[in-house]
């Protein structure tokens, strides 16, 4: 019987992984991507020997990629190459204090016990108890769907709730960290791991602890040619496989018969498929492309998760305090979250995070200069005047960083360009600019994440960041996954 065909809607690196999959199974597969390229949030700038990338900067779990890599051809790999990173990030305190998050454990735990003051065991039990939520949590909340009967036959997903009074669903992540760490430079790097999913880690369940898992326990990575080279050698490998790519095509519609898909239309030209999945943001799903709100009841009102200002600064000076991933924090970080969740605004001292690929790859930035993605975590669009908030960010974020660098970095900007909430809404279709989808700041947030397939809708499925198992590339690509294994698995 011949393979079913499919299309697939928007070209993210969940849309690419799930369209690689699909046609190494053996499917004929069409992607339709609005933009004039594909990658979604994945994009780069180039100017003037300075390059960006526009979106991730923290590549965690190079596994997932090189299980994608591994269906290409013999020389697919040889595309794509990736460094482990001895410094996972470097950290700056008000007080002067910078404090290294080695990705060897010795060096780290040896590191934090002189920054900190804190005693060794400490932090290794709570490395050994994020491990342990990750291994007790991964297979079913991340690696499987969570909306079929079969997940919750299995002897894993039993084993898993045995140990859920263990994983502090119950407690807040701060509460969580509050109790393990004791020390407040410690509760605020561990906190920050709320935001890798848009979250706020003080009303957050402390189950998110887990995050921290991928970056300290497993290490970060870094593309020898940048985090836009993960979606280029996506891209290539399709391409090879015979993906057929339709760029500046908006999808207007998801054409149905007797809710079964049977098609798309872009303006009133209809495209045949037997098989839709959407890798768009699922808001848009139910409010643009199918007639009835299906499944929009409850689940619409769920929180968004945060969104960014990120200025992109070509500096003609090269900073040797400053390391690949950087973070100043703010000194009062409950109020930071208070500000962004309740206020809308922009914070008085925003925590700023700063990524210098060049660091690594000489190639980013021209001789002598660096390239820095300067970013600020703030409340998704709600109508803001962004206009006059970036500003007012700029503001704050160079007085903060001539703070702590005891500089003037203004006179090095050689290059600037930078984006707001309303710009990622439009250049990469996110509803209201959120990163993430929606946030993980409630007990059951894993669950109110949309499935990866349609209850009401035969043959239409879901993959990316805003459905499960929720945003970041890590868990894009096991959406991409599910989404597969669930179509083949089907068809057998
Ligand atoms: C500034 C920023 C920083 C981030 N930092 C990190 C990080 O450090 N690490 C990390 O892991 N993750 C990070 N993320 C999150 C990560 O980028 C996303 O979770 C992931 O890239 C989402 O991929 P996706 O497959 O959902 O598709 P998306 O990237 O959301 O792409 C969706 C695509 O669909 C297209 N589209 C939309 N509507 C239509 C339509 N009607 N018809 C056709 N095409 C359409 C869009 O043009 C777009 O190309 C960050 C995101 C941003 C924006």
């Amino acid at each position: 019987m011949p393979k079913k065909n499919i299309i697939i809607i928007g070209s993210g690196v969940a849309g690419l992984a799930t369209a690689l999959r699909l046609s190494h199974a053996g499917y004929q597969v069409r992607v339709f991507e609005s933009n004039n390229h594909v990658g979604g949030k994945m994009s780069e700038i180039r100017h003037d020997g300075y390059r960006f990338d526009t979106g991730p900067s923290l590549f965690t779990m190079p596994q997932l990629i090189d299980e994608l890599i591994a269906m290409g051809d013999d020389c697919s790999s040889s595309f794509f190459e990736y460094l482990k990173i001895d410094i996972t990030c470097r950290y700056f305190f008000n007080d002067g204090v910078i404090l290294n998050a080695y990705s060897d454990t010795d060096k780290f735990v040896q590191e934090v016990s002189l920054k900190t003051k804190t005693e060794n065991w400490v932090i290794i039990k709570y490395l050994k108890y994020i491990e342990f939520v990750y291994k007790a949590t991964s297979k079913i909340f991340i690696e499987k769907s969570l909306h079929k009967l079969s997940t919750y036959l299995s002897f894993t997903t039993f084993k898993s709730f045995l140990k859920i009074p263990f994983l502090s669903i119950f407690k807040t992540m701060d509460q969580t960290n509050r109790t393990r760490l004791g020390n407040d430079k410690l509760i605020k790097i561990f906190n920050r791991y709320a935001t890798y999913n848009g979250s706020n880690p003080f009303v957050a369940p402390g189950i998110l602890s887990v995050i921290a898992h991928l970056e300290l326990n497993k290490g970060v990575f870094l593309p020898k040619k940048g985090m836009r080279s993960i979606v280029n050698c996506l891209y290539d490998i399709c391409l090879k496989k015979g993906v057929e790519f339709n760029l500046n095509s908006q999808v207007d519609k998801i054409s149905l018969n007797n809710n079964k898909v049977n098609g798309i239309y872009i303006k009133d030209i209809f495209f045949p498929a037997d098989i839709v999945i959407s890798n768009i943001d699922i808001h848009y799903v139910y409010t643009k492309l199918l007639d009835k709100p299906i499944y929009f009841t409850q689940k619409k009102n769920i929180e968004r998760s945060t969104s960014a200002i990120i200025f992109y600064w070509g500096i003609k000076k090269r900073f040797n305090q400053l390391d690949l991933h950087n973070i100043l924090f703010t000194k009062n970080y409950a109020k930071e979250f208070d500000e962004i969740n309740n206020f809308h605004a922009i914070q008085n001292d925003p925590t700023i995070y700063i990524n210098i690929t060049s660091k690594h790859l000489p190639e980013d930035a021209p001789k002598n200069c660096e390239n820095w993605f300067v970013m600020i975590n703030v409340s998704h669009d709600k109508g803001q005047n962004w206009k006059l908030l970036v500003q007012k960010a700029r503001e704050q974020i160079i007085t903060k960083i001539n703070h702590l660098l005891n500089t003037d970095i203004e006179s090095f900007i050689d290059y600037e360009n930078y984006m707001d909430p309303t710009q990622i809404e439009s250049k990469t279709g996110a509803f209201q600019g959120a990163l993430y989808g929606s946030s993980s700041n409630k007990r059951m947030s894993a669950f109110l994440r949309h499935p990866n397939f349609s209850n009401k809708i035969q043959n239409l499925y879901f993959c990316g960041g805003t459905v499960h198992p929720g945003g970041g590339i890590p868990l894009a690509l096991n959406s991409a996954k599910i989404v597969a294994n669930e179509i083949i698995s089907n068809e057998k």
